[in-house]
């Protein structure tokens, strides 16, 4: 049976995780990082590059290179969090034909959805390297706090990928999985999950290996990013004072101020002042300028002090929602890379009145759960019940444009539930039931999620007849709504894709692109793996033939010299046939060598008495015979 693996598909890193034997282990990619940037980049020549090469080389190719997709994914062009994002990246937002944030890079659109296939593809082939055995099915996790639309737009980045995403689950329910997988007992916990890009709030109940969650809540609008942009403001305001030199317009400028206020917040959380140096900044008509700058910890939250005040009220509402009082918590777990902040951390004892959890791995935990996850879905965990909840409520536009909710927030998924409407004029024969998502009480207040008609109403007046609206929420946390007439028994159903912003026709064609994509990088790996293979034979070649060429006929060694030039030319200009051809000729002549050598030993048999019988070579207990 094949394994199912967990994926944390984070806003700035992902992680991939398995469970071998019963235990959760991280797999850590290529480079033996066990985290890898959430990063694809588009080199010049059309090469595409994902994780921490693609993060490596966003200074010198800004423009082409995306971080962050996690915050486009299933978001209309308009949002105000795209909008936000506009001004904070260095590559181009487009509006695409449906109105959704596509990325633009060298006149080619890619939907986030693209993007993020990327990303997932990337944890894959990590996962299939270490098991050594293909991996088709995954749990991928999602901020609770991601609408329908989201989470429908990330189970379709794994579609594209090639990769069949059995459950979405949230990313702190997959924090409490790990947290409480093989504990005993009645906890009740909350986690805290700030990463890159957004901010959770969970509190889950754990009972004897079922968990259920009483509520959630967060802040889409919250995350590491908005952090480090308080610092990156903060040093171009101090540059320009200092210089009178704006670098604002300045994208590589940018990049680099950009990392430089991420390392200098990390280092911030060991140190309480650190300096910042980034020479050649800018060249003006005087010269080159550089940028120096000391920060403190304590500017640091003075800077972000108003991002910190915002993480209060979501965990008061979470704790609301599921009323409880902080003194009735057993634990609080860390999640994310950004509540390794001292602050925050100080910030989430003050908010809960307790010291969070020490010795879990605030970046490793989600993708974890995640595994534990897949493997309680494969029937290899046993013991292990998941029991989430949605994080908003859905519901239908009324007259007036009022929202009326069907399903309430914090209601435990899968479930199902059904509300009766009626029609607002005589004779109506459709209604369109408006569906929505939120928690306002005007229906253009909340997130319109898509609409579903209901044709052929027989002729009455309003008011009698009864339609039945059903809201059915999958264990993913994607709606499926059915619409009824009861005098007539006709219904209407749909699944809610329609605002996750890819039509099936756009996913097949993405599927196509990045079997494309698979099979160029397969023959890449080949035109590779071939050049590899010529330069190791130039090398011993030329090597033996310094060793032996008094041994070798003047021919034999012109011959090799020749195969040696062809090949040398062949690496420095050729394609992928001429360097196959290249090694093959060079083969065959380099054999000559060998030839030469056994020919001398022959003719000059050593004295095998002189220096003694060394060794037997054992090959298989095969003796060549010399005759
Ligand atoms: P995640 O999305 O969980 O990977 O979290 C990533 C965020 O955590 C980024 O904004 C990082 O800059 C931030 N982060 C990672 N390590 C640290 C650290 N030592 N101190 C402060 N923030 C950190």
């Amino acid at each position: 049976m094949s394994k199912v693996i967990g994926i944390d598909l984070g806003t700035t890193n992902s992680c991939v995780a398995v469970l071998e034997h019963g235990e959760p282990l991280v797999i850590p990619n290529d480079e033996g990082s066990r985290t890898t940037p959430s990063v694809v980049a588009f080199t010049r020549d059309g090469d595409r590059l994902v994780g921490q090469i693609a993060r490596r080389q966003a200074v010198t190719n800004a423009p082409r290179t995306v971080s962050v997709a996690k915050r486009l994914i299933g978001r209309k062009y308009d949002d105000a969090e795209v909008q936000k994002s506009i001004d904070q990246v260095n590559y181009t937002i487009e509006r695409a034909e449906n109105g959704d944030a596509w990325v633009r890079i060298d006149g080619r659109s890619w939907s986030p959805q693209q993007i993020s296939a990327i990303i997932l593809e990337k944890m894959k082939s990590i996962a299939e390297a270490y098991l050594s055995e293909k991996v088709t099915e995954a749990v991928v996790t999602v901020p609770a706090y991601f609408n329908d639309a989201q989470r429908q737009a990330t189970k379709d980045a794994g579609r594209i990928a090639g990769l069949d995403i059995l459950r979405i689950i949230n990313e702190p329910t997959a924090a409490a999985l790990a947290y409480g997988m093989g504990r005993h007992g009645h906890e009740r916990v909350a986690v805290f999950d700030l990463g890159g890009g957004t901010f959770d709030v969970s509190i889950l109940e754990i009972d004897n290996g079922v968990f259920e969650v009483r509520s959630t809540n967060g802040d889409t609008f919250l995350g590491g990013e908005d952090f480090d942009n308080r610092i990156t403001t903060w040093l171009v305001e101090q540059f320009a004072k200092e210089t009178g030199v704006s670098l604002a317009g300045d994208p590589v400028a940018m990049q680099r101020i950009k990392e430089a206020a991420e390392k200098a917040k990390h280092e911030l959380s060991n140190t309480t002042e650190t300096e910042i140096h980034l020479p050649f900044v800018t060249a003006t008509p005087s010269g080159p300028l550089h940028l120096m700058a000391e920060l403190s910890r304590a500017r640091l939250e003075a800077l972000c002090s108003d991002l910190i005040d915002r993480l209060e009220a979501p965990c008061r509402q979470a704790l609301s929602d599921a009323r409880l009082k902080p003194g009735n918590l057993d634990a609080v777990l860390l999640v994310g890379g950004m509540t390794r902040m001292p602050r925050v951390q100080e910030k989430v004892a003050e908010i809960f009145g307790k010291a969070p959890e020490r010795g879990i791995n605030p970046d490793e935990v989600v993708a974890v759960g995640a595994a534990i996850q897949g493997a309680v879905l494969k029937g290899e965990v046993k013991d292990i019940l998941l029991l989430d909840v949605t994080p908003l409520s859905l519901g239908i536009e009324t007259a007036g444009g009022l929202s009326e909710p069907i399903i309430g927030r914090n209601t435990t998924i899968p479930c199902r539930k059904s509300k009766v409407f009626t029609t607002a004029q005589d004779n109506q024969d459709m209604v369109r039931v408006h569906i929505l998502q939120g928690e306002r009480e005007f229906a253009d207040d909340n997130k319109s999620l898509g609409h579903l008609e209901m044709h052929g109403l027989p002729p009455a007046p309003r008011g009698l007849p009864e339609i039945e609206v059903t809201f059915e929420l999958d264990s993913n946390g994607i709606l499926h709504v059915q619409a009824r007439d009861r005098g007539t028994g006709k219904a209407q159903t749909m699944r809610i894709v329609s605002n996750s912003g890819l039509h099936e026709g756009d996913i097949e064609q993405m599927i196509g692109d990045a079997e494309q994509f698979r099979e160029q990088d397969h023959e890449r790996r080949l035109a590779a793996e071939a050049r590899n293979r010529l330069d190791g034979l130039i090398y011993t070649t030329r090597r033996s033939l310094d060793e032996y060429e008094e041994l070798l006929e003047a021919g034999n060694a012109r011959m090799i010299r020749d195969a040696l030039t062809l090949a040398e030319q062949a690496m420095e200009t050729g394609g992928s046939p001429v360097i196959l051809q290249a090694h093959e000729g060079l083969a065959v002549a380099a054999q000559r060598i060998a030839e030469s050598i056994y020919a001398a030993a022959r003719s000059h048999p050593p004295n095998e008495t002189a220096g003694g019988v060394g060794p037997s070579l054992a090959l298989g207990g095969e003796l060549i015979d010399d005759e």
